[in-house]
């Protein structure tokens, strides 16, 4: 048959995600009876802690079961006031949006203040979607680099009159690097000197081995020129519940108010209730998740250095950033050695892995793991990359 449509350009302008398209691929290789090991996706193996659950559950029977008010039912959006306080950014319940996960906070940020021919700053590398927010709204992504641990560069000479936003996202998917003091008063400089705007993902903050989340927001003449996301998946185990939130200048907010009153409504209703529980109730459940996601980061990281493979300590999220590119010596020079490598781990070891070129244009000789998964998978991930590069 003949096509009748073609899709929009915009569209035709956006990759697949690269993470959840190995975590498919993984999956659906899982379904055909292979003993996959997926150290692919990112989200938290853990349930949702008990009295989270009891929470929505509760919120269903009691009738919480309609629209919400668009931004968040009051009693959250209140806690959420109280969390940022936690963070020294001063806002108030009406300054918050509750979001159908971080994700949609993201999206609906960039389709607010970007349009075509405006330049977002990005470091290398960084998370998948943001560049695919920025292509979707037409707008152009211009990467800066970052040192040997991932720390940017001072960037200023990529800034130009074009350039309206700086994404940052500490502590770091993909790399569990999380910025000092220092880079961020670099960042906020720049944003200050340039009339730029900054976007703050902290979606990670509480999965930090050590010190204290600085959030940029709170740093002196930033209030009205950063938005800061955060949200529920990986502090709570709550991916599916898909609830994350965000405080905005109040131009920004209303935007992202329309945005939400036109697509998702309001996020949904009885979750907002588990995620008022959440916030409120005690932090016990999410200290047990980060000593046992530190216990299998200390077990990855021994793993590889044992194996010759030079790998730093990252302080926060549950990633690890591999450089493999001492794997394979004989990859042709139009590969990626870190696609050729989590290639040949997910064909001969059944490993899943994400190349690292899907996060940026300077990351292809690295591997992204991410080690949501047990102790146990994580050890015998270890043996089978090690049987499978002799190492
Ligand atoms: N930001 C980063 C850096 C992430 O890794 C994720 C996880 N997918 C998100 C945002 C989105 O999280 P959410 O599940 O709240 O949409
Ligand atoms: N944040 C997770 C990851 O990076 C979930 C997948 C996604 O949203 O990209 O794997």
């Amino acid at each position: 048959m003949p096509q009748r449509f073609s899709l929009s350009n915009r569209i035709s302008k956006i990759e697949e995600s690269g993470t959840f398209s190995i975590n498919e691929i993984a999956v659906n290789l899982k379904n055909q009876g292979k003993d996959v090991i997926n150290l692919s996706v990112g989200e938290p193996d853990f349930n949702t802690p008990s009295h989270i659950i009891k929470a929505a559950t509760k919120a269903m029977y009691d009738g919480h079961t309609h629209y919400t008010s668009m931004a968040g039912i009051p009693e959250l959006k209140s806690a959420i006031a109280k969390k940022f306080k936690e963070n020294d950014i001063d806002v108030e319940s009406n300054e918050v949006i509750v979001t159908a996960g971080a994700k949609q906070a993201i999206f609906e940020v960039a389709l607010t203040v970007l349009d075509k021919g405006d330049e977002a700053i990005l470091f290398d590398p960084a998370w998948v979607s943001y560049k695919q927010c920025i292509n979707f709204v037409g707008a152009k992504t211009v990467w800066a680099k970052t040192d040997e641990n991932f720390i940017p560069y001072d960037f200023t000479e990529l800034v130009n009159n074009n350039t309206k936003l700086i994404v940052l996202n500490s502590p770091c998917n993909p790399t569990g690097v999380v910025y000092g003091k220092d880079t961020l008063n670099m960042i906020s400089d720049i944003a200050k000197d340039h009339d730029i705007l900054v976007l703050s993902d902290e979606i990670y903050e509480k999965i930090l081995y050590n010190g204290t989340h600085l959030s940029i927001g709170s740093f002196d003449g930033m209030e009205n020129r950063t938005i800061t996301v955060n949200g529920f998946s990986k502090a709570y185990a709550m991916t599916g519940w898909r609830l994350g939130y965000a405080t905005a200048p109040p131009d920004i907010l209303n935007g992202m108010h329309k945005i939400q009153q036109h697509s998702t409504s309001c996020a949904n209703s009885f979750a907002q209730y588990g995620a008022l529980e959440a916030l409120n109730a005690s932090q016990k459940a999410t200290h047990d998740m980060l000593d046992e996601f530190k216990e299998r980061r200390d077990i990855l990281v021994d793993g590889f250095n044992s194996m010759g493979v030079k790998c730093e300590t990252p302080a926060g999220a549950f990633y690890l950033f591999v450089d493999v590119s001492q794997f394979n010596t004989n990859v042709s020079d139009n590969l990626f050695i870190g696609d050729v490598i989590a290639n040949t781990l997910l064909n001969n070891g059944f490993v899943a892995t994400v190349p690292g070129s899907v996060f940026g244009p300077d990351s292809g000789n690295y591997i992204r793991i991410s080690y949501a998964i047990s102790k146990e998978r994580i050890n015998e991930a270890l043996d089978r990359i090690g049987a499978v590069f002799n190492l």
